[in-house]
């Protein structure tokens, strides 16, 4: 399938899932724009390269997407620069682990501004030049998190409930259009994000092998992560005319852990 012609924002992509997804539309001959924290033209140049010397352009915005002012920022750069999103990915997104009594209040309110708040942003900013364009893809990177319930993780939880309900709304709303809105729910999917729940579940005995392996057997019954380039996969197809009439759904790849 060739995206040639097409821009798509990927949000939270200097790293782990949006960095696969980037690769992922770069390749199939999308101009992709980045954003996220760390070394950014490091990441350009990985994108670049993906993208090959006939492939679209690739630039960075830095937008700090819990800041409403910077997501619009971001959508104003895409329209000077590119001429338009045609493929939204909102995929930032942090984690925060403690029981709900003691949860911080201010990671609550980070969470919920990054992971929810963001997505409603970056949508209303982008829908009206998808519809003036009469096409656009929506796929919001949402989790297994969206549909179950996990301890230690109000804030995430919510903020993915959240994310999924917004998504049949929007679903909705752009039904009779050429713009369809989509959830994808990964399960473990082996990130810095998740990476650190390793490191934190090994730091007793030190047995990281034996922490990673914990953390799949427990929900997710394959004992094997979920991958980038799968999910970036998932994503061409719902940018794909075959996958025009898949609308308003909560998809996951989770290696079994919703079939429980
Ligand atoms: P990651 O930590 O590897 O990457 C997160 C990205 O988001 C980075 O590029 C980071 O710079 C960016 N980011 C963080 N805060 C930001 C902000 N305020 N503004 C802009 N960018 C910001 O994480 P990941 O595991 O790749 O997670 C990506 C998404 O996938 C998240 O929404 C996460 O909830 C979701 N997810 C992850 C898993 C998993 O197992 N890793 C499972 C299900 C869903």
């Amino acid at each position: 399938m060739s995206l040639h012609g097409k821009t798509a924002l990927v949000t939270g992509s200097t790293s782990g899932i949006g960095l696969g997804i980037a690769l992922s539309l770069a390749n199939a001959g999308a101009n992709v724009i980045l954003n996220g924290f760390g070394d950014a033209a490091a990441v350009v140049a990985d994108v670049e390269a993906a993208a090959g010397k006939d492939g679209g352009k690739v630039g960075h915005h830095p937008a700090d997407v819990s800041d409403p002012a910077q997501i619009a920022d971001m959508v104003a750069y895409g329209e000077r620069e590119f001429g338009g999103i045609d493929i939204l990915v909102n995929n930032a997104g942090i984690q925060h682990v403690s029981p709900v009594e003691d949860f911080p209040v201010e990671r609550w309110d980070s969470i919920i501004a990054i992971n929810l708040s963001s997505v409603f942003h970056s949508t209303r900013l982008c829908l009206p030049g998808m519809r003036n364009k009469g096409w656009g893809r929506i796929v919001n990177i949402a989790s297994v998190h969206g549909l179950v319930g996990s301890t230690g993780k109000a804030a995430y939880v919510a903020a993915k409930h959240g994310v999924i309900g917004l998504t049949k709304v929007v679903g909705l709303e752009t039904a009779t259009s050429n713009v369809t809105c989509n959830a994808i729910c990964p399960g473990w999917v082996l990130t810095p994000l998740v990476q650190q729940q390793i490191d934190a579940r090994g730091a007793a005995d030190g047995d990281l092998e034996k922490a990673r392996h914990d953390l799949l057997a427990e929900k997710q019954p394959s004992l094997e992560f979920v991958t980038p380039p799968q999910l970036g996969e998932l994503v061409l197809f719902l940018c794909s005319e075959a996958g025009s009439q898949v609308r308003g759904a909560a998809w996951n790849i989770d290696g079994g852990w919703l079939a429980q």
